[in-house]
C-alpha cells in the first residue's frame, strides 16, 4: 500500500492541526524505515511556542543529494458539518480525494514518496546520490520550530543538500502549469507620527497628527519602489490600518499610527529597503513632522532559484506527464521555500492549489497519479 493515494488517505486520517502531530509523521516514517531510510524524529521547543515534532529521512550516503520537503500540519477544518466528506476522512468519492491538507500538502508529500519508493525499487534500494525528506509539523502557523530549526540540525550533523523540491501546491488551474523559483520577501512596519494633544477649539496650543499621517501615507505609497525586474513583479508597499485610538471628537489626538506591509522583490535586501523608507520618510516629513518608523522582525527575505539545469529537468519530467511548459513564477505568499533557499537550490511544486484552506479541500486522484510520475521523471532525470 504505497502508492500515493493510500498514503495521502493515511495522512489525511491524522487530524494533525497545527502544532499537533496526531500521528502523522509516525505515518511517514514506518513507511521509509521500511525500504531502506535512516529515519530521525527531533522535537524542536521555543518558550511561547508549542514543541514541535520534526521528521528527517534520508537513503544513500553520496552526493549528489536531493531533498523532498514539505509538512504535515494543516489548518483547522473549519465548520466541519459544512463538509461534504468527513475533514479528516480520506474519502474518495467521482474520483477525487476529500480532506484537509489534501493539497496543502498530504497529497504532494504521499506522491513524493511514492514517487521515491518506486525509484528505489527499480534501482535495488539504493539511490546513485542521496534522496531524504525534510518535513516539519510546523508550517502553517508561525514557523519557528520547523524547517528552519530542521535545516540547521541537519547540517550541524555536517550533511548538505544539493537541491530541494518543496512539493506545496504550485500549480494555478491545472496540474503543471506554474513551479515557483522563488518569493518576494516580506517586511511590515509601523509608522509613528507625533503631535501634541489639545482641545479642538483651541487648535493653536495643539498639534494634530492626523492631517500629518495622511500626507506620509499618501507620499510613501504614490512612489514606486521600482518597476519589477526579470524575475519578478514590481515591490509594492501597502498601508494596511490607521489609528489615533480617539475616542473624543473635541480632542485632538497626541500621536497617530498606521500599518503597513511591503512585498519587495531582488532589487532590494531587508537593509536597503530600509533605508530607502527611512529616507523617504524623513523627505517627506521635512523639519516639521515628527515622525518615525517601528520596523518588525522579519524572516521573509526574497529569494530566487535562477533558471538553469535544475529547473529545467523539473519542467522537462512535467511536460512529458502533462504535455504542459509551466510558468516559473516568484508570485504568492510566503512558503519554507524561504528557510531553504539559504542552504540549496528550491523549486516548489505539486498539486492545484485551488481548494487549499477552503471547505471541502480536495485532490484528483489521477492528479496525485501524475505528480507521482512527474516526481519520479524528476528522479530520473537527477540522477540520470
Ligand atoms: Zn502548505
Amino acid at each position: 500500500m504505497n502508492d500515493a493515494l493510500s498514503i495521502a488517505q493515511q495522512l489525511i486520517r491524522c487530524p494533525s492541526v497545527t502544532p499537533l502531530d496526531a500521528g502523522a509523521l509516525g505515518v511517514l516514517q514506518k513507511v521509509l524505515k521500511a525500504n531502506g531510510f535512516e529515519v530521525h524524529r527531533v522535537t524542536f521547543r521555543e518558550p511561547g511556542t508549542a514543541n514541535i515534532d520534526n521528521l528527517y529521512a534520508r537513503v544513500g550516503d553520496q552526493p549528489p543529494h536531493i531533498t523532498f520537503a514539505g509538512h504535515t500540519d494543516v489548518v483547522p477544518p473549519g465548520d466541519e458539518a459544512a463538509w461534504t466528506h468527513g475533514a479528516f476522512s480520506g474519502d474518495v468519492k467521482d474520483g477525487l480525494l476529500y480532506g484537509r491538507g489534501a493539497v496543502d500538502m498530504k497529497g504532494g508529500i504521499a506522491c513524493s514518496v511514492a514517487a521515491v519508493l518506486q525509484y528505489l525499487a527499480d534501482h535495488g534500494g539504493k539511490p546513485k546520490g542521496s534522496i531524504s525528506f525534510l518535513i516539519t509539523g510546523d508550517e502553517e502557523d508561525v514557523s519557528v520550530n520547523g524547517t528552519i530549526k530542521l535545516l540547521q540540525w541537519v547540517s550541524s550533523r555536517g550533511e548538505r543538500f544539493d537541491h530541494c523540491v518543496l512539493g506545496e501546491p504550485s500549480s494555478q488551474e491545472v496540474l503543471g502549469d506554474c513551479i515557483k523559483i522563488g518569493r518576494r520577501g516580506s517586511q511590515s512596519g509601523t509608522l509613528y507620527v507625533e503631535g501634541r494633544q489639545g482641545h479642538v477649539a483651541y487648535p493653536h496650543r495643539a498639534a494634530n497628527p492626523v492631517p500629518d499621517i495622511s500626507r506620509l501615507i499618501v507620499a510613501l505609497s504614490d512612489e514606486p519602489l521600482d518597476a519589477g525586474s526579470a524575475q519578478f513583479q514590481p515591490s509594492n508597499l501597502e498601508f494596511t490600518s490607521v489609528d489615533v485610538g480617539n475616542s473624543a471628537t473635541n480632542v485632538i489626538p497626541g500621536q497617530a499610527r498606521a500599518k503597513f506591509n511591503i512585498r519587495f522583490n531582488d532589487h532590494f535586501t531587508q537593509e536597503s529597503l530600509r533605508k530607502l523608507i527611512e529616507q523617504r520618510l524623513s523627505a517627506a516629513a521635512g523639519n516639521r513632522i515628527r515622525a518615525h518608523i517601528a520596523w518588525e522582525k522579519s524572516n521573509s527575505n526574497v529569494f530566487l532559484t535562477r533558471p538553469g539545469p535544475f529547473t529545467d529537468l523539473a519542467v522537462a519530467a512535467i511536460a512529458e506527464v502533462t504535455g504542459r511548459k509551466p510558468e516559473l513564477s516568484t508570485t504568492g505568499g510566503t512558503s519554507d521555500a524561504r528557510f531553504i533557499a539559504s542552504y540549496c537550490p528550491v523549486i516548489e511544486f505539486g498539486l492545484v492549489g485551488q481548494t487549499m484552506h477552503q471547505i471541502d479541500e480536495r485532490a484528483a486522484v489521477s492528479d496525485l497519479e501524475k505528480l507521482t510520475r512527474i516526481y519520479r521523471g524528476i528522479l530520473d532525470r537527477y540522477f540520470g
